[in-house]
């Protein structure tokens, strides 16, 4: 039987679009599964592509069907299962084979793969792979860790499967061994921050406005013409406008307020606060969805404390939707700021040499978080005006100063209506502090001489001082 190219382990939502996906490209795929049955099912249901489908029963199987030196992608759990597949190929496999994992690896799992997989000849490669299910099946986001030398071996394949914008593929080698699973990280991370924001502004407009889920989702469809133009906002409008087929009610009223996290959002922050890197967006979105799943503890405050934020917005309805997506708009862009930023510092503590024009460029298509004012992005690091920080990018400082009135005003008014927007109020946070020249550290700097005796900086003064705070300090 011909040989198969490439194959792949793990037949779940995302390894088996993937899988589907490099065939409809037409490269021969063998494919193996844990489980025996999901692989029949596979098989049985891959349709016109199923001449280009090797299915194996067990890794020797999968190692005897590809040709070398073979490229093997895992996509199965992040974790244990990896590190479990790694050690029961490598009996298998041969010098130059391939390894690639494609799943949600943390990034310093995928490190120490690197470093356990040295010196033993196989070439080990870690993907971040953003797009869901439709992505994997129709091109995703592909964010390539590892040697240059191993990235030119799976290049035509990876950017033939990838997302295009505008003929440009959506795939890239962005450094050695972390990088890719760190990029990917900081893209969820994002992601979180990005969602929460949008389940913020919805909340006013539901609890403050009082207004249905019909009439919400309009709002974020003619949104996704504008300057919010985004997949995010895309689906917002069309999960709004979903009918339960039960209850004949809307969807998004059916269903509890309950999300769930898997750990990229975790990570980012953690990552974040190792670098010394302030994300607060990311953090909050992530403190959000911990909050949401206090269901009954949130149930017996409200009951506590009485119920807030019921159409309590005043003035011009049409002022405040415009308002409303400013807001967002200027949110937005501090979350992507703040990603930003911890990637340039990841960036220089692991020595990845991150290319930040590159990343912002395969996120304008394929991944969740697609959108717009990524093409934007990808001009104002490409140009290197937004090496500091984006907000210091010529048409960001345009954009914010249009935009950061009304993520004021949206937040102040929430606030006083007892509507929680803890992204929303964090991003403007960031913002207020980072572009106040002189702010209040001269205080906590005193406070920390006073009972520390930790010394100060003077004003224009070389070393360290300390205060007359007498010897009761
Ligand atoms: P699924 O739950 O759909 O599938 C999980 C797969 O992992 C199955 O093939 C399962 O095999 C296999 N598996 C689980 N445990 C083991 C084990 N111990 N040994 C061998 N195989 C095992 O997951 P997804 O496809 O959604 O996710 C796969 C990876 O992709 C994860 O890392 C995920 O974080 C990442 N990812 C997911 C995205 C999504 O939108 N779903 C988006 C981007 C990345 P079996 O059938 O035998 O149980």
């Amino acid at each position: 039987m011909e040989k198969a190219e490439i194959g792949l382990i793990g037949l779940g939502t995302m390894g088996s679009n993937l899988a589907l996906n490099i065939a409809e490209k037409g490269h021969r795929i063998a494919v193996y599964n844990r489980t025996q049955s999901r692989t029949d099912a596979f098989v049985a249901n891959s349709g016109p592509l199923r001449d280009k489908v090797v299915p194996c029963a067990s890794l020797s199987e999968l190692a005897a069907a590809i040709r070398p030196p073979r490229p093997i992608i895992i996509m199965v759990l992040a974790g244990k299962p990896v590190d479990e597949q790694i050690a029961a190929l490598r009996s298998e496999l041969a010098g130059n084979d391939i390894v690639i994992d494609a799943g949600n690896a943390n990034f310093r799992d995928t490190m120490r793969r690197f470093k356990e997989l040295d010196g033993s000849g196989l070439t080990f490669i870690g993907m971040g792979v953003s797009g869901g299910e439709e992505g994997a099946r129709h091109g995703p986001s592909i964010m390539v860790g590892g040697t240059e030398e191993s990235w030119k071996r799976v290049e035509s394949v990876l950017t033939a499967i990838s997302a295009k914008f505008k003929d440009e593929p959506c795939a890239a080698w962005l450094g050695s061994d972390g990088a890719g699973h760190f990029v990917k990280t900081i893209h969820n991370g994002i992601e979180y921050a990005d969602m929460q924001m949008i389940a913020e502004i919805y909340g006013i407009l539901r609890d403050g406005l009082g207004m249905s889920a019909k009439e919400i989702a309009p709002v974020f469809a003619g949104w996704n013409k504008g300057r919010l133009e985004s997949y995010l906002i895309e689906i917002t409008a069309n999960v709004l406008a979903a009918d339960d087929p039960k209850t004949g009610k809307p969807v998004a009223d059916i269903i509890l307020d309950r999300a769930g996290q898997k750990g990229t959002g975790k990570w980012s922050v953690i990552e974040a606060q190792q670098l010394g890197i302030p994300a607060t967006a990311i953090e909050a979105a992530v403190a959000a969805r911990v909050l949401s799943s206090l269901k009954d503890e949130r149930l017996a405050a409200e009951k506590a404390y009485g119920k807030l934020g019921v159409t309590s917005f005043s003035g011009s309805k049409d002022a405040l939707l415009k308002h409303l997506e400013l807001a967002l708009f200027a949110g937005k862009i501090a979350a992507y700021a703040q990603g930003f930023a911890v990637m340039a510092a990841a960036s220089r503590e692991f020595g990845w040499n991150l290319p930040m024009p590159t990343i912002a460029r395969i996120w304008r298509a394929g991944c969740i978080i697609r959108s717009q004012m990524l093409d934007t992005m990808a001009e104002a690091f490409g140009s290197g005006r937004a090496d500091t920080n984006l907000l210091m990018a010529p048409a960001f400082v345009t954009m914010m100063t249009e935009a950061h009135p009304s993520l004021r005003h949206v937040v102040a008014q929430a606030a006083e209506a007892g509507l929680p927007t803890p992204a929303l109020a964090s991003a403007l946070g960031y913002f207020d502090a980072y572009r106040q020249g002189r702010g209040t550290s001269n205080l906590i700097q005193a406070q920390r001489d006073f009972f520390g005796a930790h010394g100060f900086e003077r004003i224009g003064d070389k070393g360290a001082f300390h205060g007359p705070w007498g010897s009761g300090a």
